[in-house]
């Protein structure tokens, strides 16, 4: 499934490409997860004003409202001047006077929906309840310390819901609670300023790494200009149960929480 850096690499790999395009025509596919929410006529002739990127969605702004993409579980984007034919996987194509972008999507759980603007109820449904973005400036640390106190769930968990902050996947979210040095059963509430304090910079870290790497969690990702994202990620614990714990050397353990597994050092993350 594509992670917040996936994402967020794919919007850098076609952002300043397409920023300025007129839309020529728009053709769907089968349906996807959501219906599009306006006639595809209405986007011809339209510009795309910018793409920017709030949690797992990519928000096109055009000069009447905008266009929120979602990779679902299985999809991906590209954006290049000359596509071949559609195949039976790609479902939204948005010709443009600079280049086709085009949604493949096999599994069909993601989407892509039209909103006159964000606080439309097609948008408000979707992103008015994501927590705070983890990379850029808007990750204020006073609020995700009120957050994690405010919380008695396990604190994995609460990264994982992604109310409080979102992008913290759960291959990410050992990593980052193994960085932190906490243990992902630890209560939320639990968190002093200065473990919540490395927690915060580790998610940042983390994720920040993972977009540097050209995006890391799926083997088979591209991004929209079709370069490969070849660095996979060098885990810590994630997937190394039994195996030494890189730092310490004590064996990696797994444990489940939700119908989730993650991994931890017992001895690194001691609570
Ligand atoms: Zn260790």
């Amino acid at each position: 499934m594509p992670e917040l850096p996936e994402v967020e690499v794919t919007r850098r790999s076609f952002a300043d490409a397409i920023a300025g395009a007129k839309i020529h025509a728009v053709a769907l596919g089968k349906p996807l997860r959501w219906p599009l929410g306006v006639a595809p006529q209405a986007l011809v002739g339209q510009c795309v004003m910018a793409v920017r990127r709030r949690g797992k969605y990519l928000l096109l702004d055009l000069q009447q409202g905008l266009l929120m993409i979602h990779l679902g579980m299985s999809g991906s984007l590209r954006f290049a001047g000359h596509l071949p034919e559609r195949g039976p996987h790609d479902h939204f194509d948005l010709v443009t006077d600079r280049g086709t972008l085009r949604l493949h999507d096999p599994r069909r759980f993601g989407a892509v929906v039209w909103a006159a603007d964000e606080d439309h109820p097609h948008a408000r449904k979707l992103l008015a309840r994501l927590g705070m973005e983890p990379l850029g400036d808007g990750f204020d640390f006073v609020a995700f310390h009120a957050g994690l106190r405010a919380s008695r769930m396990p604190i994995k968990q609460l990264l994982l819901a992604g109310k409080l902050v979102v992008g913290v996947g759960n291959i990410y979210a050992s990593e980052v609670l193994f960085l932190a040095r906490i243990r992902p059963t630890a209560r939320a509430s639990s968190l002093g300023p200065q473990r919540a304090r490395r927690l915060h910079g580790a998610i940042r870290e983390v994720l920040e790494r993972a977009v540097q790497q050209g995006g890391s969690t799926l083997r088979d990702f591209s991004s929209a200009d079709g370069s490969a994202g070849h660095f996979q990620l060098q885990a810590s614990v994630y997937g190394r149960d039994g195996q030494p714990c890189r730092l310490c050397g004590t064996p990696v353990r797994m444990l489940r929480q939700g119908q989730r597994s993650s991994y931890f050092c017992p001895h690194c993350q001691r609570s």
